[in-house]
């Protein structure tokens, strides 16, 4: 595929991946926050997430100064990763509507937080975060490029590692019973897996 092609698909996806934000964002402005956990690392986390997903693919689509690092990659690979963007997609979406007012970009316990495990959190605890794993996978066939199409991966790994035990924890504290059913009966990424 012409890596224009390509890079135009990866940058209409992470667009709509913004899109389909908003609405969430402004029905979270409305929340009463009862509990806020790390605050600045969830800061740093967010912005190393956004410099890896968004800021060096731009920088790669944008300007030549990545090229050094460019690989080569078959047709099939750019296709696969056209289709995983839309899955990514999908799933971002459902997972912002599924988890409704519960969502919030940071760390956050609201006033009437319930818990949500219907939809896509019947079978895995982080859907979202599962999409964003696959948006990298994407980024990686579509951005033939060392760098760009690697940044995703570093961002996304290190916000998994510092976030995921440090939300469940809190989920632990405020559903006790409830979130430990939860988390025996699913699995976080992958259904039935991992
Ligand atoms: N980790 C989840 C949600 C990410 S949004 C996912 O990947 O799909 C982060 C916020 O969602 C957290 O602050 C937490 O309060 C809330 N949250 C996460 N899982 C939840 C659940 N099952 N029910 C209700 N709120 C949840």
């Amino acid at each position: 595929m012409n890596p224009f092609v390509s890079k135009s698909i990866f940058v209409v996806g992470i667009v709509f991946w913004l899109l389909v934000r908003i609405p969430y964002q402004q029905i979270q402005k409305q929340n009463i926050i009862v509990e806020q956990r790390k605050p600045l690392q969830e800061k740093l986390v967010r912005l190393l997430l956004l410099i890896g997903i968004l800021f060096v693919p731009l920088i790669y689509t944008l300007s030549p100064w990545l090229n050094f690092a460019n690989y080569r990659l078959p047709i099939w690979a750019n296709g696969l990763g056209m289709m995983i963007v839309a899955l990514s997609l999908w799933l971002f979406w459902r997972s912002h509507h599924d988890l409704g007012q519960n969502w919030s970009s940071t760390l956050q316990i609201r006033e009437g937080h319930t818990l949500s495990t219907n939809g896509v959190y019947q079978n895995i605890r982080h859907p979202m975060y599962a999409s964003v794993l696959l948006l990298c996978i994407a980024q990686a066939l579509l951005l033939s490029n060392f760098i760009a199409g690697l940044s995703g991966f570093i961002g996304f790994s290190i916000a998994y590692a510092t976030r995921v035990g440090q939300e469940e924890q809190m989920l632990l504290d405020t559903f006790g019973d409830e979130y430990e059913a939860y988390k025996q009966r699913t699995k976080r990424l992958i259904p039935y897996l991992f």
